[in-house]
Formats: structure tokens, sequence, C-alpha cells
């Protein structure tokens, strides 16, 4: 994954106070057709609005080969 934009600011209400966060344990991703741990998810939130500005796993590499 390259990403060349780094979300500074809110699309949605023009927020600049972005927060992370993220998901783990029971709410991990998991890929579909494996019996795998899965992978945290994370997640950069607009902490005036709450909308969720970006979401990826930690481990995309865990998904190859599910599709
Ligand atoms: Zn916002």
């Amino acid at each position: 994954m390259n990403q060349s934009t780094i979300a500074t600011e809110c699309p949605k209400c023009g927020g600049k106070e972005l927060g992370q966060g993220k998901h783990n344990g029971y709410a991990a991703m998991h890929p579909d057709n494996k019996l795998s741990f899965g992978s945290d998810v994370v997640y950069i939130i607009c902490t005036e609005c709450g909308f969720i500005i970006e979401s990826y796993v930690k481990k995309p590499e865990k998904f190859k080969g599910t599709l």
C-alpha cells in the first residue's frame, strides 16, 4: 500500500482534529476462507463529527487469495 495522500482534515465537516482508533480482539477482520488469526482494523476518525475517514487492516497480506 503506497499512500501518497494522508488525510489531514474531515471531508464532511472540515474538522482538523483527527484521531485514530482500532478494532482488535473479537472485532478483528478475518480472512473469509481461512482459519487464521485476523488483522486489527485501524480507523482514522474525525473527532468533531465522528466520520470515519479511512479504515484499513494492518496486515493486508493475510487477505491474499481469499477471493
Ligand atoms: Zn468531521
